[in-house]
């Protein structure tokens, strides 16, 4: 029987390209072999558990493969807005890391032609925007925390981190 333990498991969906693309609930993922849109994947050679129940029993893999193409939503790059930003930013002053007072920083200035692009704009405190002002970070002798950048595919991001997490494995 299953216990409560292996219900709180979660498994991780691969696409029909063998794409690492999600982790869903142990319920989840019984919904998706049952109905036929998974298949059991065994990448590892991991265990795989058996989910009984009175009319069925499903074999269950720590992965599963989709049968639909269902892994590929429509996903565009968000606006470059403030909310994205300071989401991307983590909240935190691109110069200093506080999370206080933010405001949007153009790292090139609008008025030296910077554009309002992933790239060129990030989250810095009032304090450090002041004191910036109207230059560039070398100008003003100040250094970014990390290079801004557009937010990547959820999918692709999954995936990356996935692979990170087994090393041995990636292709
Ligand atoms: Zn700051």
């Amino acid at each position: 029987m299953p216990t409560s333990d292996l219900f709180n498991r979660t498994i991780v969906v691969f696409s029909q390209n063998y794409l690492p693309i999600t982790r869903v609930t142990m319920q989840r993922a019984i919904t998706l072999l049952v109905t036929g849109k998974a298949q059991p994947l065994d990448l590892f050679e991991q265990t795989s558990w058996e989910i009984r129940s009175p009319s069925l029993v499903v074999q269950v893999t720590p992965q599963i493969r989709l049968m639909v193409n269902g892994g590929d939503r429509i996903w565009k790059v968000p606006p470059v807005n403030r909310r994205e930003i300071l989401r991307r930013d983590k909240h935190q002053c691109q110069y200093c890391g506080s999370h206080r007072n933010l405001t949007l920083d153009h790292v090139i200035p609008r008025s030296k032609g910077g554009k309002h692009t992933w790239d060129n704009v990030v989250t810095a405190c009032e304090t450090c925007n002041g004191r910036k002002g109207d230059r560039t970070p070398q100008g003003a002798g100040m250094v970014l925390k990390t290079v801004p950048k557009a937010p990547i595919h959820p999918a692709i991001a999954f995936a990356e981190q996935f692979w990170h997490s087994h090393p041995t494995t990636a292709p």
